[in-house]
């Protein structure tokens, strides 16, 4: 009789022993098991082949974090003497390593904002080597048009990496779009409760073989336990992220016509300036909103301290609804200029909706943006 746990294990284990040398040797030449837990564990492969799987690539990598996951693509891909082009409205930390560190060593970065995609298109026409995407994007969740960049990027050979946190993969297929690497920070709905800080780059073979030799020398893999917690996750998947997008759709419905709100911003509503774009590209509108409150910073903060069953937090893609005021925490590393720039008011809240009763969220809102 052979079985197996329909859990498999945590291997909480650095290394691998043999029974002799020749087989070790083998291991380290032709990468035929375990050997080593920078390099590879039984419990992160799991994690790994559950992802490809659900994003249709042959390959995911795990790793440490989100930006681990993005940093380590972006630095195993880039060719030496690179132009790289990166949208502006990418993460945070995502901006800081592509605008601030890669021309520190020498890298050319051109930075393109989403509001006008003939702007990368030029970029893309004047040569390049890698187009770093994210869509839907934070806090405004403007959405690009992927298989068509893509397919320009590809004309001139350039490869393209999305990153499709917000969306993950129930609401987003990128493979079909064209993307080379997808990334996604399982902190968010991969993991989808808040536990684990933890990333992933899927890609084909060629790619894989080059982002896993940076992965075992840069060293930031993920670890066993979070690769446990992003399965397990990934197994409610599906049922979490529908449930997120429902509830968003109904919150952002009912703050559209609330007298308190100024604008909301969620791509399934009509009134988002890419709601087209969303409508073909995407599967489901997903479960991040934002909206400006009808009032000042200090009737907006009033509005998120009042919340009690929603929480002050940032992060985002867990079962629990978190709110935040992206001008203070999420980007508080912009300028008032570059905050302006990218539309980012003061009394701007971003919402990540969860898996609650979507009407004790409305009620909860009720109640808080009575205090604005
Ligand atoms: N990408 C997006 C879209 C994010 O929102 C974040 C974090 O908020 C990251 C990447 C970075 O992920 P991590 O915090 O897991 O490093």
């Amino acid at each position: 009789m052979k079985n197996t746990p329909v859990v498999p294990p945590v291997y909480m284990t650095a290394t691998y022993q043999f029974d002799n040398s020749d087989d070790l040797i083998d291991v380290v030449q032709n990468r035929t098991g375990f050997i080593y837990s920078r390099w590879d564990n039984p419990s992160v492969l799991a994690a790994e082949k559950k992802l490809a799987a659900l994003e249709g690539y042959p390959h995911a990598l795990g790793f440490g974090s989100g930006m681990a996951a993005i940093t380590n693509t972006i630095l195993a891909l880039a060719p030496k003497n690179s132009r790289i082009i990166g949208m502006r409205e990418v993460y945070g930390g995502t901006h800081e390593f592509l605008f601030d560190y890669l021309p520190r060593w020498g890298i050319d970065v051109v930075e393109v904002g989403c509001e006008n995609p003939a702007d990368i298109h030029d970029e893309i026409d004047k040569g390049v080597d890698l187009v770093y995407l994210e869509t839907p994007t934070n806090p405004l969740l403007r959405v690009v048009d992927v298989a068509d960049l893509t397919a320009h990027a590809h004309e001139k050979n350039a490869i393209v990496i999305l990153d499709s946190t917000f969306a993950s993969p129930v609401n987003q297929r990128p493979l079909e779009l064209g993307v080379d690497v997808t990334i996604h920070s399982a902190t968010k709905y991969l993991g989808g409760h808040h536990d684990i800080t933890a990333g992933f780059a899927c890609c084909n073979d060629i790619l894989f073989e080059k982002i896993w030799d940076l992965r075992k020398v840069l060293g930031g893999v993920m670890d066993p336990m979070s690769a446990f917690l992003a399965l397990r996750g990934m197994g409610t998947l599906d049922l979490r992220v529908k449930r997120q997008n429902e509830n968003a759709m109904t919150i952002a419905h009912h703050l559209e016509n609330h007298e308190k709100v100024e604008v909301v911003y969620y791509p399934g509503l009509p009134s988002h300036p890419d709601h087209a774009i969303a409508k073909r590209q995407m599967t489901g509108f997903g479960g991040m909103m934002s909206f400006v409150v009808e009032s000042d910073f200090e009737g907006t903060k009033r509005v998120m301290d009042g919340l009690k069953l929603i929480k002050l937090a940032t992060s985002l893609g867990g079962i629990t609804t978190l709110a935040n005021q992206p001008a203070t925490n999420t980007h508080v590393a912009l300028s008032p200029q570059a905050l302006a720039e990218a539309g980012i008011k003061e009394n701007l809240v971003r919402l990540s909706t969860g898996t609650e009763d979507v009407l004790l969220l409305i009620e909860d809102l009720e109640q808080a943006l009575a205090l604005a």
